[in-house]
């Protein structure tokens, strides 16, 4: 007989969270789990979905103008906030029910409280309830950050309150250069907002393949936002018309919403982990080995809070693999190589391995694949948008490394291209697949001149 309530306790109902909890009631473990939250996490809640309906929202905006060039009269257009926040809404509380249906059929006990450690077994509830586990997990997610060291930053908006602004601002400045900032800049623009994106940096999207990074901006000046780089504030005012940031070097901006994305922090704060003796990293997050296990044997960490890939699938993953290996005798580690992710920008990109500048660095002999087009969809519409897509190859191995895709439906090209590049798939495999005819996807298979660096050509 345990001594403990619970043989685990699941602090946070989001991606990782509700994954573990799932599992290892279904292996038998007598599992409860502390949401403060609402159900979800914040991939469901004011994360990855919301997101991306508002980013099928703001796509109408080019539907509507593409398709008079197939010979459709689009009447009068409008736009209506509103709605679409409360449709957003009425979904997101849909499959709130659906994660909350998913915890109940697997027997697994819920509270909705936040929970803090008191010790490495012991848990405390909201209302002082003391909670005994054999095993505790970690999936707390994370918090967007705001520079305190900015003067009037609290007149800033983060991801979190985007969501649910009262009305569209006529003007917003956009301060990041990373996912959520240029996602946010296009779904502004593209809901009529004259939008701003100030990012620190040279350029955008630091760490992704630089033809992507490239092509982003490109695209985005040419959809009329404005792109600014090298741009810091140091002060953020309340006027009568709005706001106005003032930057660093001098110089200001004037909007009436100014949006920080400039990342996330882990939620570990106040949560007694340091009194259980749990190790934190150097932004707060639980440091875990392999197995998810933190420095305390058992207390185990998934997910964002464990800042590793900051990626609901992730996320998923790592709370699967840590309950089928404690409670399923069935002992499995996440592999964080390989993993395809997109951007959800304006076209948006997907990508999977490594960008060019890291390649180089891990194979002598790269092959570069590279092909720069217009989709066939925009020749009628009259769109001069470009797709660019790119392939790289070891050389030696002719294996695939990177693929990086820039235009419409990159994200769905390239979850499946990750299948192939997991298989080891070579250039030459790339090459033997039968194109499928007329796709975007089909240059994948059609390339074959290796692209040279202009500085090299003869
Ligand atoms: P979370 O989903 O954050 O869940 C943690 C939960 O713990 C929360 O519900 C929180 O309320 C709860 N909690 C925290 N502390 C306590 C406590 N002490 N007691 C009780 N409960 C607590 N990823 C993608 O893969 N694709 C995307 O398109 C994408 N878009 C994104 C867009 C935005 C705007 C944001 C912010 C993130 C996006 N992400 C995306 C990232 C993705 O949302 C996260 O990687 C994912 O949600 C992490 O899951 P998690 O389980 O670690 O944490
Ligand atoms: P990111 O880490 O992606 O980007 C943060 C951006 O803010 C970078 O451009 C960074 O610049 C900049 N920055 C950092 N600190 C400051 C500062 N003090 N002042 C000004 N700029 C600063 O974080 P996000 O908030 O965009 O997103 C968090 C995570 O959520 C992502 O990393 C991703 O894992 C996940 N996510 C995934 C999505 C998807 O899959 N489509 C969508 C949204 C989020 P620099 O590059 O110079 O460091």
């Amino acid at each position: 007989m345990s001594t403990y309530d619970y043989d685990l306790f699941v602090i946070g109902a989001g991606s990782g969270g509700v994954r573990a909890a799932r599992i290892a009631a279904g292996h038998g473990a007598k599992v409860a789990l502390a949401e403060e939250y609402r159900f979800g996490g914040t991939c469901v809640i004011r994360g990855c979905v919301p997101k991306k309906l508002f980013v099928y929202a703001a796509r109408f905006a080019h539907e509507f103008e593409d398709a008079a060039g197939f010979g459709w009269s689009v009447g009068e257009r409008s736009f209506n906030w509103k709605t679409l926040v409360a449709n957003k809404d009425k979904e997101i509380d849909r499959l709130e029910g659906l994660y909350q249906g998913t915890l109940a059929r697997a027997g697994v006990e819920v509270f909705a409280s936040r929970a803090e450690l008191e010790d490495a077994h012991t848990l405390v509830l909201k209302d002082g309830r003391r909670i005994s586990a054999k095993t505790i997990l970690v999936a707390t997610g994370g918090t967007p950050v705001l520079d305190d060291k900015i003067e009037g930053i609290e007149h800033a908006i983060t991801s979190n309150e985007a969501f649910h602004l009262d009305e569209l601002p006529p003007r917003i400045v956009v301060v990041g250069g990373g996912y959520i900032a240029v996602e946010f800049a296009g779904i502004f623009n593209g809901l009529g907002v004259d939008t701003t994106l100030a990012y620190r940096g040279e350029k955008i999207l630091r760490g992704f393949d630089e033809d992507m990074r490239d092509g982003v901006t490109t695209s985005y000046k040419t959809l009329g936002i404005d792109v600014r780089t090298e741009t810091v504030f140091e002060r953020i005012e309340k006027t009568a018309a709005g706001y106005v940031g003032h930057l660093k070097g001098g110089g200001t901006v004037a909007a009436d919403l100014f949006m920080f994305a400039i990342g996330r922090t882990p939620n570990t704060k106040n949560l007694g982990l340091q009194a259980a003796g749990v190790e934190l990293g150097w932004n707060g997050h639980v440091v875990v080995d392999s197995n998810s296990r933190s420095s305390v044997d058992n207390i185990y960490a998934v997910g964002d809070v464990a800042d590793r890939v900051q990626l609901t699938p992730v996320a998923i993953k790592e709370g699967h693999a840590f309950a089928d290996s404690l409670y399923g005798g069935k002992p499995w580690n996440v592999n964080h190589d390989t993993i395809p992710t997109a951007v959800f920008s304006d076209p948006e990109i997907g990508t999977v391995g490594l960008p060019e500048y890291l390649a180089r660095e891990r194979y002598p002999k790269l092959d570069i694949y590279k092909s720069n087009f217009r989709p066939m969809k925009y020749t009628l519409a009259g769109r001069e948008s470009r797709m660019i897509m790119k392939l790289l190859v070891d050389g030696q191995s002719d294996k695939v490394v990177g693929c990086h895709i820039l235009g419409p439906d990159a994200a769905e090209i390239v979850q499946i291209v990750a299948v192939a590049m997991r298989m080891g798939a070579t250039k030459a495999q790339f090459d033997a697949t039968m194109a499928l005819h007329p796709s975007a996807a089909e240059e994948l298979v059609t390339m074959r001149e290796k692209w040279t660096p202009p500085e090299v050509s003869a």
